[in-house]
Parts: C-alpha cells; structure tokens; sequence
C-alpha cells in the first residue's frame, strides 16, 4: 500500500505539534501524518528551572503518544532521506512516505563531540549541562553542594536554542552561593565565544549592570574546545588571536555545540550551513514551494526558541492552507522572538524582540528590567501556555 499524505511533518516537537494541531482545527478532514521516533516530549524552557533546583525534570515530560493531535497519523520512525523531486521522505525502518506538502521541523543537534573530552565526561566530574534531559539534576547538584572555588559558564560557537539559557544558569547558580553563604570564596565566570552579553542593545544594558553589580567575571570570544574532566581543567581559544587558555574550575556548566540534524545537512533542501532554506517571512522552501520549514532546523535568521515558533507556526500554517486551497501564501512571519531571561529566584528580564533585533514587546511597562511579575510569568505561565494552548493548536 501506497503510504500519501497531503500535509506529512518530520518532527513532532514544539513546531511539528504546533502545526499539526492548528491545521487539524481548521479542517479535520485533512490527511496529516508526523514522522517522530521519540517515546517523550520535552519542555524545554523548563530545564532552567530544573537546573536551579526550582522544578523536577519529570514535569517537564510528557510521552509523544499524548501530544499527537487526534486524527493525525504517526509513524514512530526516523526520517532519514528528503526527495523533494519525489515529494518522498525514507525512514531509517525502511518506510516510504509520499505527500503533497512537507513541513521540516526535526530540531537541531547537540554535537557533544566538538568540545575534546567532553562525551564521556559529561554528568561528572563538576561537568554540568541543562541542555542535557538526562545530566539536568547534577547542575543542581553542583550549585547547591559548590562549597567555594570557580565556578564556569560557557556559551559556545554556534548557533544555539535559546541564545540566553547558557547565561541564566549563571545568575540562579550565583544567587544560590550568596544564599548558601559561600559567594565570598567563590569566582564566577562567564566565558562566551559571542562578541557581547546579548545581540539586542536593550537588554545586554541591563545585563552588563547586573553582571558588574554581581561581580561576575565575562569574557568574550572565548571558545570552549577542550576539557579534562578528571583535572577539572578547560581549556579555552580567543576567537580573535587563536591563543589558548587553561583555566581551573569547581564546578563548569558547559553548553555544547548545535547545528542542523545530519540527516539534514546531507538533504538537497539545506542552505550552506544546513539549516532547510526558507524565505525569512513566509517560511516557504526556497526552491521546493511545497516545503515549509519552522522551529531550530529552519534557516529563519532569528534566536532559535519556542517563543518563536509560537508567531512561526500561524504563518506556516495560513500559508500552506492557501496553497491547498489554491491560493498564494501570503502571510508573514515577522522574526519574533522571545528570552525570558531569568538573572535570579524571583527576578527576569523579558526579552522580546523580531528580525534585526529590533524590541518587540507585549507588555506596558519598561522589559528591559528586571521583574518578578515576568518570572512568575516564566515560572507558571509560559508552561501552562505551552501545554494547553500551543500543544493543543489554540494559539
Ligand atoms: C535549556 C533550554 C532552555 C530553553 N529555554 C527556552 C525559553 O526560555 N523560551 C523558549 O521559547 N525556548 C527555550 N528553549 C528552546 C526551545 O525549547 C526550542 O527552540 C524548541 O523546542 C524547538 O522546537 P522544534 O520543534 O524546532 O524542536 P524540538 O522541540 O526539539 O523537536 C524536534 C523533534 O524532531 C524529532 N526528530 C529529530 N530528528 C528526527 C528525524 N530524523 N526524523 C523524525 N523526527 C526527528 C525529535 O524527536 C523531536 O521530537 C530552551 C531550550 C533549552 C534546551
């Protein structure tokens, strides 16, 4: 038997369920399949607040079965070749799938092996890292046991989901030596390969004053590339004069490397960097006009995070449903973003911002400051957010 969808999606993350769900609002007869392997689902905004001990991982779990939208079907398998000339993807279990229009949203990669000693190392030897579901709880098992020394922070160089989440471990991890009473024998470093705090003026003004206030130590174009789990040593290279740099710690929180999924990079519907080349407004391929792309893999030159898959997903979803009708996409994703950038226990800078990063902000009242409204917001809202209105296709 022939397997045809009219809307097949690769991924069914935050963008892949978005999607899915929406379109199944506005026309249940339509024949939507997701092609996943995974058995769970993850929240992960939450892992901040896991790493800091306010949350248990579980919460942030939920298995895949309870996310498909009802009447889309699923194939529990690995996409792992794109025909676009075909309008076929190939699954790893030997399936082949036809359809007439694909959404791409598998994620992007965690490519642990590009920092020399890390796999292997990670989840011991003081080497912590949100961005790991499995390793989560020994960042806070690190913070909350740090008896004084180095603590690190490093942002890597690449493309990363949520461009503020290797900082805002940092500022719970420094609030919680001041609370355990052993900041005064403790350093914090921020060591990070970007040029700055953050690429929107606005908000890096505000993080340079808490940074300075809170004597934390950042550096800039400082690229992780090498550790040494069982000596506790890192090693870092300037990005400007390639000099390298070994740098004893306590306690290192480290954010590996990410780039597009393999299976991606070696697809005809990649850009050079091997993110899936849309137009930055419709999110419609570039070559192939009965592609669309959302979420980490697309190339939409915006900070890779839900928050933006949440203004994405409409777009894709109004524009691919003219297109079944017959009709012109037309509607335009605008680069909105979202950081909800957690600087401590009850305080958050709510970064809101769209292509170029020009601030965009929901709010009446100045975000570009620290606030305990925003980070209840974080804390209770975005979640329930996230499970009853995005997962559901309401918003
Ligand atoms: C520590 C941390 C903190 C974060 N904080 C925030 C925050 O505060 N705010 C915010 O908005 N965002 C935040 N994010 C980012 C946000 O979680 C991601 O940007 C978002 O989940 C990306 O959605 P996605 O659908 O593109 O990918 P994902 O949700 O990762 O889903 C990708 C899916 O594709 C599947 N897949 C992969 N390969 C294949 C394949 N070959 N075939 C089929 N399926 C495949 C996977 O199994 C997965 O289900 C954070 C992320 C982390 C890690």
């Amino acid at each position: 038997m022939l397997n045809f969808h009219q809307v097949l999606v690769i991924g069914g993350g935050t963008a892949g369920i978005s999607v899915a769900s929406q379109l199944k609002k506005l026309s249940s007869s339509l024949d939507i399949a997701i092609v996943d392997p995974a058995e769970k689902h993850y929240y992960q905004p939450l892992w901040t607040l896991v790493g800091a001990g306010v949350f248990d991982k579980k919460e942030s779990e939920r298995d895949e079965s309870s996310l498909i939208p009802k009447g889309v079907e699923w194939y529990q398998e690995q996409a792992f070749e794109i025909q676009p000339e075909e309008n076929l993807v190939k699954t790893k279990e030997g399936t082949n799938i036809y359809y007439k229009y694909l959404v791409v949203c598998p994620g992007l990669q965690l490519d642990w092996h590009k920092i020399e000693g890390l796999e292997g190392s990670i989840g011991k030897y003081g080497i912590c890292s949100n961005y790991s579901y499995e390793h989560v709880d020994y960042t806070w098992e690190l913070i909350s046991s740090f008896a004084g020394g180095r603590a690190i922070f490093t942002h890597p160089n690449s493309p990363v989901k949520c461009g503020g989440a290797p900082q805002k471990i940092m500022y719970l991890a420094e609030e919680a030596f001041r609370k355990q009473g052993v900041r005064e024998q403790s350093e914090v470093f921020f060591q990070s390969a970007n040029a700055s705090i953050f690429s929107v003026d606005k908000y890096a003004a505000t993080l340079n004053d808490i940074i300075k206030k809170r004597g934390i130590q950042a550096d800039f174009k400082k690229d992780l590339i090498k550790i040494d789990g069982p000596n506790r040593r890192a090693t870092f290279k300037d990005l400007e004069t390639n000099e390298e740099e070994t740098l004893n710690y306590e306690m290192i929180h480290v954010v590996p490397h990410m780039s597009a999924p393999d299976f991606l990079k070696s697809s005809p519907i990649v850009n050079d960097a091997g993110w899936v080349d849309v137009d930055p407004y419709t999110l419609q391929h570039n070559q192939y006009e009965n592609i669309f792309s959302l979420g980490d893999a697309s190339s939409a030159p915006t900070s890779k995070t839900g928050a933006a898959i949440r203004k994405q997903a409409p777009a894709v979803v109004s524009n691919l449903y003219s297109m079944l009708k017959g009709r012109q996409p037309w509607k335009k994703y605008n680069g909105y973003t979202s950081c909800p950038l957690v600087t401590g226990y009850n305080s958050l800078v709510m970064a809101e911002f769209k292509y170029n990063n020009v601030p965009s902000e929901t709010f009446p009242v100045d975000q570009g400051k620290e606030r305990k409204s925003m980070y209840w917001l974080k804390k209770y809202g975005l979640p329930a957010m996230y499970w009853h209105g995005m997962m559901k296709g309401r918003m």
